[in-house]
């Protein structure tokens, strides 16, 4: 109920005016956030790196309404792969790109190829992207831009999301050779039609797809924070003879840092998924959904300041 009523706000412009013109705390963005500038990416993905960790970072940013808004989303990628190959972080951190911040609601086409400029800068800087994976009405296009984006630059990760109904089929789909797929629950609020709803249904649908791309011969970015679903993956290396440079733990920055260092140590490839940039609100109210603490995080945060 509380997530459908957050879910709700996160698409609402009258709230999310109230909520940015709050006093926030710097604490309470910054705690998932790294900042607001390329700097500020650069300064969290060395720490993140420094402490044996990959990163992928995401320029904050979702439901672009015009071209020139994309192109200019495309141009903050530019410079932060710039950066990052500059400061010697690539392969280390890559980048995880929103289509709709780039057009795809309005111009398939220009989201398109405004992404194929950001895997070549990429590629020339020596790292990879991914394509975050939005709601379910965004699916289909989403992986068949996938598609015409890998035939010049195969190693673009895709997302899947556990909650939707599909998703066994799409892991199928996608455990090919050099595939790189990150699997997650999901986080849009979705229809009972297209997704699981309750949390034992969208944790067997996990396991089930994790099932999929660990058997296969794809390279699967488990990402999740669910230490039953972390326990299972960990099991499922052992079982499927996986090793540890052959698959590769997600989490999100601020979520679980102490287990992000916790698998490092094991040894296994653990990557840090780190937002940056101005237009966090959608971002955080996700997070916000996701977890009670983190809203009473949040309400704390907000009652200190005044
Ligand atoms: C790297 C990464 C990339 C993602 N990309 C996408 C994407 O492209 N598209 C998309 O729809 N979604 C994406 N997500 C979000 C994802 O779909 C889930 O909404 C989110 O990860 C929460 O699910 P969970 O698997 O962590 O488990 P949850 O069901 O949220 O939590 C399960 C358990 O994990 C533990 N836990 C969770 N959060 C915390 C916390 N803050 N502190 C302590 N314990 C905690 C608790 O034990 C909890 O019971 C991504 C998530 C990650 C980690």
């Amino acid at each position: 109920m509380l997530r459908s009523v957050i879910l709700a706000a996160s698409r609402s412009s009258r709230v999310e005016r109230l909520v940015e013109t709050a006093p926030l705390t710097r604490d309470v963005v910054h705690r998932f956030i790294a900042g607001i500038a390329t700097d500020d990416a650069l300064h969290t993905t060395r720490d993140l790196v420094g402490d044996g960790l990959r990163v992928t970072l995401d320029h904050l940013g979702e439901d672009t309404v015009n071209p020139d808004q994309a192109t200019a989303i495309k141009d903050e990628y530019l410079a932060l792969l710039g950066a990052l190959g500059g400061a010697g972080l690539t392969p280390a951190a890559e980048v995880s790109v929103k289509l709709s911040a780039l057009g795809q609601k309005f111009d398939e086409q220009l989201a398109y190829d405004l992404t194929r400029q950001i895997c070549a800068a990429a590629s020339n800087a020596g790292t990879t992207v991914t394509l975050d994976m939005e709601d379910h009405t965004t699916t289909d296009s989403t992986l068949e831009i996938l598609a015409k984006l890998r035939l010049d630059y195969p190693t673009t990760g895709a997302v899947l999301q556990a909650y939707l109904r599909r998703t066994e089929a799409d892991c199928r789909e996608l455990a090919t050779l050099g595939s790189r797929v990150r699997l997650c629950k999901g986080a849009y609020k979705e229809p009972e039609s297209v997704a699981f709803q309750s949390a034992i249904d969208v944790d067997k649908s996990y396991v089930r797809c994790m099932n999929i791309l660990m058997s296969g011969e794809g390279y699967p970015m488990l990402a999740t924070h669910d230490p039953r679903l972390i326990a299972i993956a960990e099991d499922r290396a052992r079982w499927f003879d996986r090793s540890t440079d052959a698959f590769e733990f997600q989490l999100l920055h601020g979520v679980r840092p102490d287990e992000q260092l916790r698998l490092a140590a094991e040894g296994y490839t653990v990557r840090v998924y780190v937002p940056y940039g101005n237009d966090w609100y959608g971002y955080m109210m996700r997070r916000l959904a996701e977890r009670p603490a983190n809203l009473l995080f949040f309400a704390r945060a907000m009652k200190s300041r005044k």
